[in-house]
């Protein structure tokens, strides 16, 4: 299908070109902003330690109740051993009786002393868990901070870009204005085929599309084509701008 459009139209179309290329530059630098992968990272860094901080809170949960079984095993021996005493101490005991209630203070001390040893050892991991637990909430909160200075920093460049583009855009709009609908659809596929580049200026005898020189016969083909005619470039297929520096 032939596109024709009129000189001042064409050369048009390296403006729109010059816009579209800065629109491409600028999602290239949105790709670009190392933040974004940043704040992933430090995304899933919070993740691991959130993770790790439900084991710690579980972990200091189970030690306690451990440590509330502990307390109450050590009471119970305590409570067995006073019994005995306050029966050892009322006179009332038969000498028969108060040989075994000794065996059984001596028994109760020993097994009062082993739980005791549990109960130590319990205390000892629950502040071990503690402790873990809050190192943990600590890391959280400098991770945390990190995340939101890295956000923000993010945000702001993207805020940049978004404002730069919304700006093209509207340029753009007005660059396209008049100019014929075949043209610029032209443009348009020829553009998303090739990179982002849709049309280029013919400079001086090279396509400054694919910087390749035109041999002399297409040159003068081009040369006796009527300005309206819509020139694509041999090598490339982009569209080829005549202008006074093309070297016709
Ligand atoms: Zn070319």
């Amino acid at each position: 299908m032939a596109v024709n459009a009129s000189a001042e139209q064409q050369q048009a179309l390296l403006d729109v070109q010059a816009i579209d290329t800065k629109l491409l530059q600028v999602a290239h630098r949105r790709k670009q902003i190392a933040e974004v992968a940043q704040a992933h990272e430090l995304e899933v860094q919070l993740g691991s330690i959130d993770m790790k901080i439900v084991a710690a809170i579980t972990e200091v949960s189970d030690l306690d109740l451990d440590r509330a079984k502990a307390e109450a095993d050590v009471e119970q021996v305590v409570n067995r051993a006073n019994r005995d005493k306050e029966r050892m101490d009322s006179g009332s005991v038969s000498a028969k009786d108060l040989a075994g209630l000794q065996s059984e203070l001596e028994s109760l001390a020993k097994r009062q002393s082993e739980l005791e040893d549990v109960e130590l050892e319990i205390m000892q991991n629950l502040e071990e868990a503690r402790a873990a637990h809050a190192e943990l909430k600590a890391q959280r909160e400098i991770v945390e901070a990190q995340l939101r200075d890295v956000e923000g920093a993010r945000d702001e460049q993207l805020n940049q870009l978004a404002a730069q583009e919304a700006e093209f855009i509207e340029q753009k709009k007005s660059a396209v204005q008049g100019l014929p609908a075949d043209l610029i659809t032209l443009y348009d596929k020829v553009r998303d085929d090739l990179g982002g580049v849709g049309a280029a200026l013919l400079q001086h005898g090279e396509c400054k599309g694919c910087h390749i020189a035109l041999d002399s016969d297409e040159l003068s083909r081009i040369r006796g084509l009527a300005a309206d005619v819509v020139v694509r470039c041999e090598q490339c297929r982009r569209i080829l701008i005549r202008t006074s520096e093309s070297g016709l």
